[in-house]
């Protein structure tokens, strides 16, 4: 028998975290830190709704912090099971979860100053880096295509889930009154024909699926020619002597923008221009990516084979110390500036939106989804003054947004996807705003799926 329990992205897009139970016996998919506002995510994440010693086994989707995040909470708290989940998963949730792992630190030192200034008790740290090193070595690589029975009865397969490099569509193969039966967990879904990966995979015969719903109600605008505006925004600051300043993540988005650029270069379509990646993590991203062809679609493998190198060109630099990333602030144009974090909630990226964002001739080029009350949406929707520290400054530079990069598939993907799984029963659906969510539940309905849920947070489904 196995029974499903639903205990975070319920109706939200953070903290992915479902259990489970077949025969007795615990399976986690995903382990998602909260994030939003601090305060009430630093609450949710102090707990688990459920005894992490009595997990026996994690599947992980993907290297996400919304999804792999409170993974060595779950390690303090006594989780001794396996981790499955692709090697180039593995690899990023090692530089994901230490970034992690630093960023916790800072928060608790940041809450703990005020509760001492009150008189409260003091938080406990989340968890430090030595609880990293024991979470990573409980992760037990699973190849695309290779099943592994990770409890009596129930195997594990991962298909390609397209999203970001290494992200895996969970298969979870067992049995019911005697008969087959599948489950399918698509993580994070991706787009189709992105410039790395390849596109998710389909599973057939799926008879229960619990799929993400990101942007359920809504389709991408359709194929801009990011390479010909990206041109267009070099040849302006090459002439105008200025700066592109690109805030990107680390992980996916840093790789999707190196790989046109270096298209770019190579064919002289734009003029010599260095180029800055100013970012530790995403320098360690790079590095992962370019270790990982596995996870590489056809035409990169083709670029790779005739000898390219498709993130490295010249003029390009990666800035490891934080010397290195000051002295571009006095440095002049032209060059290009891609740096984290991608919503402009931190990191290095802060120092170079201060020091730019009052020129005129500058550009900043949002590439990715901006949150509502980060710094990046307040740069998207074009505020006349922003503050950055703390302090007010006049946005006066130029601001473009490119959306065709998106990591997440659209209402038509996702429905598209749905409809290559075969005769599915039964449907969750999860990771997405309550609209959204909402809104694919309909569409799966549509489809025909004859019983579809949008479960509330800690909802039980017995004997899917
Ligand atoms: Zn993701």
């Amino acid at each position: 028998m196995l029974d499903l329990r639903f205990y975070g992205a319920a109706q939200t897009t953070t903290g992915s975290m479902h259990i489970i139970e077949f025969d007795g016996k615990k399976i986690l998919l995903d382990c998602g830190l909260v994030q939003g506002k601090r305060k009430e995510s630093f609450e949710l994440n102090r707990q688990f709704p459920f005894d992490p010693r009595e997990v026996h086994a994690l599947v992980l989707s993907h290297s996400h912090i919304d999804h792999s995040g409170k993974i060595p909470a779950l390690v303090k708290q006594g989780f001794r099971g396996k981790i499955y989940a692709t090697s180039a998963t593995c690899d990023l949730c090692e530089v994901m979860l230490r970034d992690s792992a630093f960023l916790q630190e800072r928060d608790v030192e940041f809450v703990n100053k005020r509760r001492k200034k009150q008189g409260k008790n003091l938080f406990e740290l989340l968890y430090g880096q030595e609880d990293v090193d024991r979470a990573l070595e409980l992760f037990s690589p699973l190849d695309y295509h290779t099943g592994v029975e990770i409890a009596k009865g129930l195997e594990l397969n991962f298909n390609d889930a397209g999203h970001i490099l290494g992200s895996a569509v969970s298969i979870l193969d067992y049995k019911r009154d005697g008969k087959k039966r599948r489950l399918v967990f698509t993580g994070d879904l991706g787009q189709r024909n992105t410039p790395l990966l390849r596109d998710p995979e389909p599973v057939p015969d799926t008879d229960v699926l619990i799929t993400e719903s990101t942007y359920g109600d809504r389709n991408h605008p359709s194929r801009e020619n990011i390479r010909g505006r990206l041109k267009d925004y070099i040849t302006f600051i090459y002439q105008h002597r200025s700066k592109l300043i690109i805030p990107a993540f680390s992980v996916g988005r840093t790789q999707q923008l190196l790989y046109i650029l270096n298209g770019l270069v190579e064919s002289h379509a734009i003029p010599p221009i260095p180029v800055f990646v100013d970012s530790p993590l995403s320098k360690k991203a790079t590095e992962i990516t370019e270790h990982h062809q596995e996870c590489y679609n056809n035409n990169l493998i083709g670029d790779v084979l005739k000898g390219d190198d498709p993130f490295k060109f010249p003029g390009l630099q990666f800035t490891n110390t934080v010397e290195d990333s000051m002295k571009l602030n006095d440095a002049k144009g032209p060059m290009i500036i891609i740096s984290a974090s991608g919503m402009c909630e931190g990191g290095r990226i802060l120092h170079h939106l201060r020091n730019s964002v009052s020129n005129p001739l500058n550009i900043i080029l949002i590439t990715g989804f901006q949150a509502e009350n980060t710094l990046g949406r307040r740069i998207v929707e074009q505020a006349p003054i922003i503050k950055i520290f703390g302090e007010e400054h006049e946005l006066r530079s130029t601001v473009f947004t490119i959306n065709g990069l998106s990591g997440h598939a659209d209402r038509e993907g996702l429905c598209d996807y749905a409809a290559t799984l075969g005769n599915v029963q039964q449907a969750f659906c999860v990771h997405g705003e309550k609209e959204y969510c909402e809104a694919h539940v309909e569409s799966l309905r549509k489809l025909g799926i004859p019983s579809v849920h949008m479960p509330v947070q800690g909802q039980l489904f017995r004997n899917v």
